[in-house]
């Protein structure tokens, strides 16, 4: 029902947890299993304000001292586009492959929100897998007021949406939704 509602195309799905945090080390989990190899030192990219659970997925997954790589926002908070573009160019110049980029729709502090769209877009060039943290705004798409606020988002990979939060659900709550439910059952399949 979430993913056709934010607009997500035939053969998306999703999986709940108990929390945001679970959900994103899912998404970035998926993201490195639905690469043909695994990468060697793989870096991650998201904002200096996005959630401090991006680092700890980093650290779960057992991913370099260096790999969450953070870059600066705008003065409304969002992350700069110019500032990813010049990151992902170094990094292709320095054959270190980038295993997702996440944006945050909605930031913690200050409710800001990442330009889903034209992230979409320049990842989707990149070849590199677009993660939304929507753990706060993402269901702002289900409010017809609202709803332009998270343009773009549809265009993501993965999706971490919270329902705890603003939709005010009181069980400890989140769901997890992708682009292609495959990259699910190639990640976490036990047969
Ligand atoms: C709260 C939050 C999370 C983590 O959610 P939990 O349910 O607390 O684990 C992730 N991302 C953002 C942007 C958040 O605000």
């Amino acid at each position: 029902w979430f993913c056709h509602r934010i607009g997500l195309p035939t053969g998306s799905g999703g999986v709940l947890a108990s929390g945001g945090t679970l959900s994103n080390l899912m998404a970035l989990v998926a993201a490195r299993a639905a690469l043909d190899a695994t990468p060697r030192d793989p870096v991650l990219l998201c904002s200096e304000d996005a959630h401090v659970s991006i680092n700890k997925a980093a650290r779960v997954m057992g991913l370099e001292e260096d790999a969450l790589q953070t870059l600066p926002v705008t003065p409304s908070g969002g992350l700069c586009l110019e500032a990813l573009a010049d990151r992902l160019t170094t990094l292709q110049t320095q054959g270190r492959p980038c295993l997702a980029v996440v944006a945050t729709a909605g930031t913690t502090v200050r409710g800001a929100i990442d330009p889903l769209s034209e992230l979409a877009h320049l990842c989707r060039d990149a070849e590199v897998w677009l993660h939304v943290d929507a753990a706060i705004g993402g269901v702002f798409a289900l409010s017809s007021s609202h709803a332009s606020l998270m343009d773009g988002m549809e265009l993501a990979d993965s999706i971490t949406l919270n329902p705890q939060k603003l939709l005010g659900i009181t069980k400890a709550s989140s769901l997890l939704l992708l682009r292609d439910r495959i990259h699910l059952r190639k990640a976490f399949s036990t047969g």
